[in-house]
């Protein structure tokens, strides 16, 4: 049976599950209450950057199966499922999730529900959600209609979004207790998903705080691995070890493996630190804020990375950002992404800036986001436009054109050939032989 299919909150989740479920043959209705956005999404203009997807939208778009929207009542009389995809941010001046925006849009749909359907939330919350808004549903769906909730939890990475909902490594179904509910919510969800399903994906049905918590904590283990090896680089300057070295025997060890082990200026985006944030909360909340103690440092840890890059940068110049000039080279918080959310490479930044110094940005692909979120830094237009008369040169985005940078053409431009290497990207013999006074987070400087 085919399901005619709606997303709520079309961002970079939604816009790509949206598109997505469509290029499976899916009929596919898309909302958001941006209407700007859903304006551009409808003309094939894809509102982020995501290696890709415009392609898979505007493949959607013109044989028909994609659609955009910002009418609620239009996605209640279309969808067999609805997928909601709203935002989960940090709440201001809080660890906790702001849940306004899944409670307005699950408050909203729920009374226009004539029909039997399924809702499927899909965005990261906090574990006990999914219930709450289970039993929101049965209070305001009408008596004619018949809902029902799961929970989908989304693994995608941003950079690798196609590809990662197309192949998933797994997907993860949360559904109520009731039998009849339950086996429904699954049979639908198996046939919305057959084809990763005959692809042999792991399919795991579980209860809805189970599935809710899947996703968090796989957000936790990715944020203590990187601050892990990030702790290790701490240990690595004050011993005289090389951090990269360190991490490339670790990954030999097929029990540590090497991805998520590569030390440097730490994570941010949308994502894990918010996340792991919401998690302590809500742990707190429940009694067991002993569980997850460790995440406080895991959080701090990554914190420090950011202090440590300002401190060295500073201390290349002698001690004072005043009157000198630096070149940042990265804005978004990792490559092949225009997300500057939480951004270790912005933050950097603009701390710098703060402290009196000339900064000038460039990235390839997130300065519009970079110039909204911190409109006081200067901008560049490419790397060597940002690093023109500086005084230091920070690596702390490593897209692929900065590792490939020519350490002879960048000298030409600067005033002083000093560079921080904040993702140990670059070659430090590279870069030494061409004269540049390399140093990097986590490994030793020799003299
Ligand atoms: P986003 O901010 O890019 O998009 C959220 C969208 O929801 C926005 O377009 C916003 O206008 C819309 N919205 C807000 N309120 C609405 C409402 N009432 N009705 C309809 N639309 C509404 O966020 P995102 O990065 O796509 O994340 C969405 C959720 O997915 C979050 O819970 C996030 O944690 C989770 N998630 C994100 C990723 C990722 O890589 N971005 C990966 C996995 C899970």
């Amino acid at each position: 049976m085919t399901h005619r299919l709606t997303v709520i909150g079309t961002g970079y989740l939604g816009a790509t599950h949206a598109a997505c479920m469509a290029d499976l043959g899916f009929e596919v209705l898309g909302l958001d209450v941006d209407e700007r956005r859903i304006e551009r999404l409808a003309a094939g203009d894809l509102p982020f950057y995501e290696p890709g997807l415009e392609t898979v939208l505007k493949r959607n778009l013109e044989n028909g199966r994609l659609r955009f929207t910002t009418s609620y009542e239009e996605v209640a009389e279309f969808g067999d499922v609805h997928f909601v995809c709203v935002g989960t941010p940090q709440k201001a001046g809080e660890y906790a999730a702001d849940l306004t925006y899944v409670d307005e849009a699950v408050g909203t749909l729920a009374p226009l529900l004539h029909r039997s359907c399924l809702v499927v939330g899909k965005s990261t919350v906090p574990v006990g959600t999914a219930a709450r808004l289970a039993e929101r549903i049965n209070r305001l769906a009408p008596a004619d209609g018949d809902a029902v909730l799961a929970w989908n939890p989304e693994f995608l990475r941003e950079g690798f979004a196609v590809q990662d909902t197309m192949r998933p490594d797994r997907i993860v179904v949360g559904v109520p207790g009731d039998g009849g509910a339950a086996d429904r919510a699954e049979k639908i969800l198996r046939e919305v998903y057959a084809p990763m399903l005959a692809a042999g994906t792991p399919f795991i049905v579980a209860d809805y705080p189970t599935s809710e918590l899947v996703k968090v904590s796989a957000n936790a283990f990715l944020a203590t691995k990187i601050s892990f090896i990030n702790a290790m680089a701490e240990v690595c300057e004050a011993a005289g070890a090389d951090v990269t070295k360190l991490s490339e025997a670790l990954s030999h060890d097929d029990r540590i493996g090497g991805r998520f082990l590569g030390p440097g200026l730490g994570f941010g985006g949308g994502c894990l630190p918010k996340d792991i944030r919401a998690f302590m909360a809500r742990a707190g909340e429940l009694g067991a804020d002993q569980a997850l103690t460790f995440l406080r440092e895991v959080d701090e840890i990554n914190i420090r990375r950011r202090i440590r890059m300002v401190d060295l940068a500073r201390l290349l110049l002698g001690g004072s950002f005043i009157g000198r000039t630096v070149g940042v080279l990265g804005a978004a918080f990792k490559p092949e992404s225009d997300d500057v959310r939480d951004s270790p490479a912005l933050d950097v930044a603009a701390t710098i800036r703060g402290q009196g110094g000339k900064v000038t940005v460039y990235d390839p692909k997130a300065m519009g986001n970079a110039r909204r979120a911190q409109p006081t830094l200067d901008f560049g237009e490419s790397a060597l436009d940002a690093a023109r008369d500086a005084h230091v040169v920070l690596l702390l985005t490593e897209w692929a054109e900065f590792r490939d940078m020519d350490p002879h053409a960048l000298a030409e431009v600067v005033a002083e050939r000093n560079i921080v290497d904040g993702r140990n990207a670059l070659d430090p013999d590279r870069w030494r032989a061409a004269g540049w006074n390399y140093r990097a987070l986590g490994r030793p400087h020799p003299g």
